[in-house]
């Protein structure tokens, strides 16, 4: 609705005067390439050049200024993938002054995020390489809110699924290809470029075989932070009381199929005593999808991005993923992952087709669509005899693709039987009461004392105070952990204790120092931090 950018009037010789005295300024957070998002005012894009523009004044801002290190290999990454050579930003620098030589700079007087999509035609792609890192890089910066305006540089057509991000401002998302329409020279008055990574949890197996980032900084609490706004969008309230339990089958109509749909359908609904719902995304729309699931006891689907949507399951609810036959399901595990998140709360079984006789292979498909029958005789025989694809690289692995493009019969004890492992307790019944997840804090005012009673036993007395956010809350099990080092050896007596003094008698000697460390554990798993050392001599 509102394409054009004159939305917000701008006094067109005032921004020009700005942009040629003080030129462009940058500042970054970020330490790397790959972490780092940047904030300009007065960023210039050439459409017709296709690159970003930094024009240099004295009052221009370059930081960080990394020289040509800006080149090794760029200032920053344009979309959440790390390091992805195909999604790197930079720009080409100008003096102010050689503006006077240019075409008339059309100014954009909306806050834009300046990143790129990473395959929008996907939509585990469209919501964790996308979706998610523009709802939390708009909570980093404030001046980035639902007014602000979205610039997709990677090149694509709108996508399946633009509607989604949509949702993420209140003006229309402008296309790399949409900017040529609107001038030869844009200006951006100010443009945030690149996107957090925080939230991300899966690498795709560019360098090294697919699985969960080995640092994931991400919790289900800002999941689902994120799944209500989606909610609110969409007017779903999240919190519509159940009136009746039911599982959601989610399928898909062109390939890796279910072929025995209806008796899954009818085995699942029998054995958990609940209404069976089938949705895909050839026919439901994305609020039905998102309506139905936010209410879901169980979602059950074939591995794929569908499978994304369990992000909008609620609390205690179950995901089971079905895998094709030869397929791992402990190598693919984006959905696993996200279901698995601390404070995500949901309940992940995986199942996979172990019946060579279950399956349906398609050879003869393109292979994109995993067919084989370009490769050469020996090399189909082989992927047809494999009993499971060995580990591998993304993106065009033709044995992955043969094996997931398949359709799958599903053998339905076998599903159930791995199910009723996990999901001992009713499905979707959240009674099982999940540790709050704070953390102590420090132990408060430690002490030592050593005595040699005697010239018998030397022995070391300790004392603390509870760590000061304990008075606060209510935890089931608080304990304590001590370790004791003698001084300048490298290993420790540790030791668990539930009061806040003890007396060590065991492998203490005369005239030793030693180091003691005390740190408070909530309910066996929080470890809180140690105490600053407490220096003992005997
Ligand atoms: N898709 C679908 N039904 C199908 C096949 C695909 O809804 O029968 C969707 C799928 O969920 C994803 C997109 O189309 O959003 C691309 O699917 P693809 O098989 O390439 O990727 P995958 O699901 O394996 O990640």
């Amino acid at each position: 609705q509102s394409q054009e950018l004159s939305q917000v009037r701008i006094d067109y010789q005032a921004a020009l005067y700005a942009l040629v005295e003080d030129g462009t300024k940058m500042v970054c957070t970020g330490r790397m390439h790959t972490d780092r998002v940047c904030r300009f005012e007065s960023l210039c894009y050439s459409t017709e050049a296709e690159e970003f523009v930094f024009f240099h004044s004295n009052s221009s801002i370059m930081l960080p200024n990394l020289g040509g290190r800006r080149f090794q290999p760029a200032l920053l990454d344009l979309s959440s993938v790390d390091d992805h050579n195909t999604q790197y930003f930079n720009f080409v620098e100008l003096p102010a002054a050689a503006l006077k030589f240019m075409p008339k700079p059309v100014f954009v007087p909306d806050v834009a995020l300046i990143m790129n999509r990473f395959n929008p035609d996907n939509l585990m792609h469209v919501f964790h390489d996308d979706l998610l890192p523009i709802f939390y890089t708009m909570q980093q910066f404030p001046d980035l809110d639902l007014d602000s305006r979205l610039f997709f540089m990677e090149g694509w057509g709108e996508g399946s699924h633009f509607d989604l991000y949509k949702f993420m401002s209140n003006k229309q998302p402008l296309l790399k290809e949409q900017l040529k329409t609107l001038g030869r020279l844009l200006c951006f008055t100010k443009a945030y470029v690149g996107l957090t990574k925080i939230t991300t949890w899966y690498q795709y197996g560019f360098v090294q075989p697919q699985g969960p980032k080995a640092n994931i900084l991400v919790s289900g609490n800002e999941i689902r932070h994120f799944a209500k706004f989606i909610l609110g969008k969409v007017n779903v309230s999240s919190d519509q009381s159940t009136t009746e339990d039911y599982i959601v089958l989610f399928t898909r109509s062109i390939n890796r199929l279910i072929l025995n749909e209806a008796e899954l359908l009818l085995a699942l609904a029998q054995e958990f005593q609940m209404r069976t719902i089938t949705v895909s995304l050839e026919d439901n729309s994305f609020a039905e999808i998102v309506r139905l699931i936010s209410n879901a006891s169980m979602l059950v689907s074939m591995h794929g991005a569908q499978m994304v949507m369990s992000l909008f399951l609620p609390r205690g609810a179950a995901v089971v993923e079905l895998f094709p036959y030869g397929i791992n399901p402990d190598h693919y595990t984006p959905y696993k992952t996200l279901a698995t998140l601390p404070g995500m709360e949901l309940q992940y079984v995986a199942w996979q087709n172990t019946e060579e006789k279950n399956t349906v292979t398609f050879p003869e498909r393109t292979w994109e669509q995993g067919g084989i029958a370009h490769l050469e005789d020996v090399e189909q025989k082989r992927i047809k005899k494999s009993k499971e694809v060995p580990r591998h690289l993304c993106c065009r692995n033709p044995e992955w693709l043969f094996r997931i493009y398949q359709d799958t019969k599903v053998d339905v004890p076998s599903l159930i039987k791995v199910i009723r492992n996990v999901v001992k307790i009713k499905p979707g019944s959240r009674k099982q009461k999940f540790a709050n997840g704070l953390y102590p804090g420090r132990v408060r005012e430690c002490k030592c004392q050593a005595s040699s009673s005697g010239a018998s036993v030397t022995k070391l007395s300790v004392s603390w105070q509870i760590p000061w956010n304990l008075k606060y809350l209510k935890v089931r099990d608080v304990k304590y952990e001590v370790w004791i080092q003698e001084q300048g050896e490298n290993t420790y007596m540790p030791y668990i204790l539930s009061y806040q003094n003890h007396t060590f008698s065991e492998n203490i000697k005369p005239s030793t120092t030693y180091l003691v460390w005390i740190r408070c554990i909530f309910n066996k798993t929080l470890l809180g931090p140690f105490a600053e050392v407490l220096v003992c001599k005997t």
